[in-house]
Formats: C-alpha cells, structure tokens, sequence
C-alpha cells in the first residue's frame, strides 16, 4: 500500500470525506513559546527596543495572508470579527446552540489556531491545504448566530461570500501551493502560469529588479495587448521618484511584445505599521550601528527597495552578539512557487541572561573539564577557542511557520563579502521534544513522567556541552604552506599504535576532507561530547543539578538521544538511502553505537499498539549508562576525534557509513521501525506567543495558555488596539486583488 493509501480518511459534513492530510487533529499539539524569564531579564530600553521590533514583525506578518492565498484575508478578518465581538466561552453557547458536538467545536477552535500560526489557509510545511474538520453548514450557522453578525450583518455576510466555500473546497487546484494548473498562490494573479513567471523574472533580471518583495498580475488590455503589474511592498504608492532617490525603476516598460508596469505602494497600510513601529524602536536602539540598520530598513519599506533593505542587512551582521536579536522584511523564498518572491518575516529573539550565566561558567572551567574527553592531551587545541554561540529565546515571529534556526541573509553578494549570521533558537528547539503524556510515542510509562519531568533541564545541559565543550573541542593536525607542523610529528596515533601518518595539507579543512558527511559527523561528535560529559557531577553542579535530580538529568538526557535516536529514522529516504538531516542522522548513529553495546544497555521492542498497529518500546538500563554506556561512548567518540585530528577521512568516512546505514536487517528491522515512526508521527505543532504592552510608562508580558483558545486569544489581544481600522484595510487590500482572481 502507498502512502496515501494508508492515510486515514475523516467524514466531514454527511456526504464527503476528507483525506485526513487536510485536516489539523483536534489534538494537535499546541506549545507555548516560553520567552517570559528571558524577557523579564532585560533592561527597560531592551524591553522598548524589543517590543517596537514585536509590533512591526506583527503588523508585517499580516502581509503573509496576502501572499498565500485569494481568500486566507477573509478567513483572517471572518476570525477576528468572530473572536473579539464576544468571548469564547460564549460562542461556545451559540456553537452548542446550532447543534454543534464538542468535538466539531473544538474542530473550528483548531482549525482558526491553525490560520491564525500558518497566516493563512495553507501548512507553511508542506504546502498543503487544510480545512475545517466540521460541517461547512454548521459553521455557517454559528457565524449568522454570533454577536459579530448583530453588530453588523451585512459585513459578516460579505465575509462569508468570499470566503465560506474556499474554506472548505478541495478542487485539485486548491489542495497545495502551486502555479496555474498546478495550485494556488497569491504571488501572481489566477491567471498566470509559469510561462508568465519565466518571462517576468527574465524582465526583472534585464531590469536589474530583485524578485523578493513583490507580485505580479497580468492583465488582458484593450486590443488583446497583455499587461504584466510588478508591485512592489512599499508604504508610498506614487510610483515618482522621491526628492533624492535614486534607483527608482518604477515605470512603463516594453520587453519582448508585451507590456511591464513596475509600480509600488504593495500591502501600503501594513507596511506602514511597520515603518512607524521600526521608528519608535529606533529610540531605543543599542547602538548607532542598530539605528543604521533600522534606518536602511525604514528606507526600503518605505519605498520598496531591495537595496535598502541589503544595506540594512550589513549592519544587521555587523551587530554581533545583540542581546535583542531580530530580523526583518521578505526573507524566505519557500513559498513562492516560482522561487524568488520572499515571504514577509518579522522575528525578535532575546539572549536568555540565564543560561547565558551558566554558559559563562562552562566556558570559565573549560581549561579544566576538556581533559576529561577521552582523547590524548595533543589531540585538543592549545587554547580554547570559546566558539560562537549564543541561545536566544523567540518573543515573536511574525510569517508563516517558526524555524528553530536560522542562517540569513539570504543575499549571496552580501553572503560573500559582508558574511552571514547563524541564529539557534533555544525555546523553539527544546518545545520540539516537549509534548503531552498521551502523545509521548515509544516509552514505558513510569519514563513518560521522567522524561516530562526532566527534558527542559537536560536539554539545557546537553544544549551547552554540545555548543561549548562539544564544538569548541578537539584539535585538527595541520602542515601549513611553509610545511610546518601545528602538532609533534611522533606523536602515536591511539586507534593504531602507530605514528601519525596523516594530516590536513595546505588549503585543506574540515570541510573540504569530509565533504558530504562533514556537518552530520561533526553534528555526532558534538552530541557524543554531550552525553560523555553530562556524566560529571562537577558539570551538572554547574547547572544545579545535585544528588538524586542529577541522577534523573542524566538517565533523561541518555533516554531523549536514544529516543531521537529512533525518531530520526523519519529523516532517512530509503528510496535514494539518504539521510535528510544532519542532527537526525548523528543521533540515529548514536543509538547504534549504544545498541552495538550490548549487556542490555538499550533495547527497542518493536510491538503492537493498544490499537492493533504496530508500535515500539524503548528501554535505557539506567544502572548501565556509568559502565556499559560510558565505555562504548568514550571509545566510539575518541575514535571520531582521532579520525577528525588526523583528516583520515578513509576511516572516518568506513565508520559512520557503516553505523548510518538503515537496513532491515534483524533483529532490529529499521526500515520496518521506520514505518513504525512514521505512522505514530506527532502533526507538527502549532505556537502560542506572547504579547507586550505598554502601560504606564512600563512593559506589559501578557502569556497564554497553550491551546487553541489561548493561541486564539493571543492573536485577538495582539491587535484590539487597532479594532475594525485594521481588518477593513485587509479587505480592502485583498479585494483589490480579487478581481484578479475573478472572486
Ligand atoms: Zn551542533
């Protein structure tokens, strides 16, 4: 059976089924991005300065309904008009009213937790459609029974005109992202194909116009003459150049017998939000360097330039290590099905002060705790090179989907010259492991309450040895130009009892020697460092972890690399027997690794569910981790460092081939335990974010709870200020784009 063969099918109203794929369970798991300690630990201008940057990243964030689809707008404005006219457990009463079940109930708080995180009616993963899981008539019934309706029936009918049948319908063009015939997109107008997206962007090239932030709409003019409209993002909306602008491209133009009208004033009154909140942040800016990079961004929402927002952007690098870090404007091209339009994205994250401290202090007693790694002396570097690492916490982020990293800007010139930023989010990262009882797949019971109880404080742990000790760690052997040595040329290689024989010669790295399996190699090394060095009691004192509880941090940190160890296996592509991902694949070897152990140190069951489908159970012999465990870590990951030190890549390369390889071998039939976790896959999650306010001169932290409702209330809260002001300017927007859409 394929694929979609094995989904499971869902009835939606009496006569239509729903493959489940576009539908969001009514357990999806809903996390709260927990950014409340990090915030509180910054001073008032930090708080100022972050908050701006919150609202503009919000306000811009509106923008993505416009890209996605002609009616995600509607949906967003139906929803908030729904949502703010009166509170949910009263429109629970009127859903209970219209013969609603509980279930379809929570089925609508879903599906609007779901628009509200994707910015739309389409999974920023996958790209694929979602829609109510209710019946569209009881929907319906519940908008016309609501107190938004009282207040203004004629609104909420139009809403719905727009709207009401484009939420529900699965016609093959509706399903996923896509040009033409092949989906949706709010990028280009219905009309266009790829043809139309080829040609525009040869125009653009010959124009020297980058892609990122606009649209094109393509028009029949009179005498069958075809007009393409290039918008671009900008407050203003006269397409003249200002006093003193320069590269002002808007205008007429004629490109091979067709006609091209580059103009601005693109999403207008958003990015005017943006703009005015970006000021007020710029009060409060660290540094003139930051004024700068708000000042080019400012220029380029303004007038929709690129350039502007290029400019920006190299102050951006140059504002390293920021205790408030942010980024802003059309960043990711994913979604644009052409490729080259970018998707409005508005973060603000915090240096979590905390952890930073305890960070700090593994770095401090770092001379002292890498001896313990078991390499010789000569394999680590003469002086400890603290690498550059910082964990920040998400307050915001504005778009589509949250990543739990990321490496911007994405301007190849500027990448080249200037350089790049690598950003690790800590909060987004740990809520990834983090989830309900229920859905905890794989665990015994009595480690389902371990595991909730202590991942938050062992992933702290593994997180900073992993970064630190893991990274910062090891030496690589190097004959530079002159031919001169960086290590003692007798020195004997541990694995062979040999001489070293090898070495990186000049103009060889890490890098360039291990190639493909580099990052995934290194990714093991750094995690294998981890969990060797979470064994020292002098290490976990350092986060506080003492007697018994330091016993738990240990026993969870080995059971959670084990676990993802597991999971990871959904990262392997059997079909081209490759792996996806870097991290995934180094904790799939290192389960390997822990299994090849033996003495029942791990075992994975592989069993039958309580609901007859197959399932698996994972144990860790927590009396083993100190003897068995240590031992097979300590040789497997000296062997890793010797092989790095060295460049021998022939034997580094036979190694981790050799634990990566994915077969159905018994006894332990991955491929088949694959399927397993496959099939038991938690659906992504969504976020709750929090809001800040000004009041009374002071900063306002307001959280929610994680679910639907709170998700839902976070968003009404975000924007009450603006009431109907804001809502009317999205229909309108939208509408102007819909009679290209012909809705
Ligand atoms: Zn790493």
């Amino acid at each position: 059976m394929n694929e979609a063969a094995r989904r499971r099918f869902d009835f939606v109203g009496q006569d239509k089924m729903v493959d489940s794929q576009y539908l969001l369970p009514n357990d999806i798991g809903i996390s709260l991005l927990d950014c409340k300690d990090a915030f509180q630990l910054l001073s008032k201008e930090e708080k100022l300065y972050a908050h701006y940057i919150s609202r503009a990243s919000w306000y811009g964030g509106l923008v993505v309904l416009l890209q996605t689809s002609p009616e995600s707008p509607a949906i967003y404005v139906l929803l908030q008009k729904l949502f703010r006219a009166q509170p949910l457990p009263q429109l629970q009463e009127r859903a209970t009213a219209v013969g609603m079940t509980c279930e379809e109930y929570q089925a609508f708080l879903v599906y609007a937790a779901g628009v509200y995180s994707n910015m739309g009616n389409y999974k920023s993963f996958g790209d694929t459609k979602f829609v109510p899981n209710l019946p569209q008539e009881k929907l319906k019934e519940l908008v016309w029974q609501s107190k938004a309706f009282e207040k203004n029936p004629d609104e909420m009918e139009r809403l719905w005109q727009v709207c009401g049948d484009l939420m529900f319908s699965l016609e093959d063009r509706q399903k996923q992202l896509g040009l033409g015939a092949k989906g949706t997109t709010a990028y280009f107008s219905g009309n266009c194909d790829l043809k139309d997206a080829e040609l525009a962007q040869k125009f653009l090239d010959f124009k020297g116009i980058s892609a990122y932030n606009t649209r094109l709409f393509k028009t029949v003019g009179d005498g069958g003459k075809t007009i393409y409209e290039v918008r671009l993002a900008s407050v203003i909306k006269d397409d003249a150049p200002l006093k003193g602008e320069s590269g002002n491209q808007c205008g007429v133009y004629e490109f091979e017998g067709v006609t091209f009208k580059v103009s601005r004033g693109d999403y207008s009154p958003l990015m005017k939000k943006v703009v005015e909140n970006l000021e007020k942040a710029k009060d409060h800016a660290s540094t003139p360097n930051v004024e700068k990079m708000l000042l080019h961004y400012n220029r380029s929402f303004t007038t929709g330039s690129i350039d502007a927002h290029k400019e920006g952007s190299k102050h951006w690098i140059r504002d390293e290590g920021p205790i408030v870090e942010s980024y802003i404007g059309f960043i990711e091209s994913y979604r644009d099905p052409y490729g080259s339009r970018g998707e409005f994205e508005g973060f603000v994250a915090v240096v979590n002060k905390d952890m930073s401290a305890k960070f700090t202090q593994l770095v401090a007693s770092a001379e002292r705790l890498l001896p313990q790694l078991p390499w010789p002396q000569h394999f680590e570097k003469d002086r400890f090179l603290k690498p550059d690492f910082t964990s920040l916490d998400v307050l915001t982020f504005a778009g589509s989907g949250i990543p739990a990293g990321i490496n911007i800007p994405n301007y190849d010139d500027i990448r080249q010259t200037v350089g790049f930023k690598n950003v690790s989010l800590g909060n987004v990262l740990a809520v990834a492991y983090h989830t309900q009882k229920e859905k905890l797949t794989f665990l015994e019971d009595n480690d389902k309450d371990l595991y909730i109880k202590w991942k938050g404080p062992s992933f702290e742990v593994q997180v900073g040895l992993h970064e630190l000790l893991g990274h910062g760690s090891g030496k690589l052997f190097v004959q530079d130009d002159k031919g001169k040595f960086n290590f003692d040329t007798g020195l004997v290689n541990p694995e062979t009892g040999e001489e070293v024989k090898t070495w990186y010669k000049q103009g060889e790295t890490w890098d360039s020697k291990f190639s493909t399996i580099a990052s995934t190699y290194e990714e093991c090394r750094a995690e294998c460092v981890g969990l060797y060095l979470c064994l020292s009691r002098e290490i976990l004192k350092i986060f506080s972890h003492e007697g018994a509880d330091a016993d738990d941090v240990i026993y969870v940190n080995w059971l959670t690399m084990v676990r993802a160890g597991v999971l990871g296996l959904e990262f392997y592509t059997p079909e081209t027997q490759k792996w996806r991902q870097a991290h995934m694949q180094a904790r799939f070897v290192i389960l390997r690794v822990l299994l090849e152990a033996g003495e029942g140190l791990v075992t994975v069951r592989q069993t039958t569910g309580g609901d007859g489908k197959p399932d698996a159970i994972i144990t860790l012999d927590r009396e083993k981790i100190a003897t068995v465990g240590k031992a097979a870590i300590e040789a497997f990951l000296r062997k890793l460092q010797v092989y790095k030190s060295t460049a021998d890549v022939e034997a580094g390369r036979a190694l981790y081939s050799s634990y990566s390889r994915v077969t159905d071998a018994e006894p332990e039939r991955y491929l088949t335990l694959r399927h397993t976790v496959l099939l038991r896959k938690e659906s992504r999650k969504m976020f709750v974010q929090a809001n800040t306010r000004i009041e009374g001169g002071d900063i306002q932290f307001q959280s929610y709870e994680a679910s639907a409702a709170g998700l839902i209330s976070s968003f009404v809260e975000r924007f009450s200020e603006d009431g109907d002001e804001l809502e009317t300017c999205l229909q309108e927007l939208s509408c102007r784009d819909s009679k290209h859409w012909g809705i």
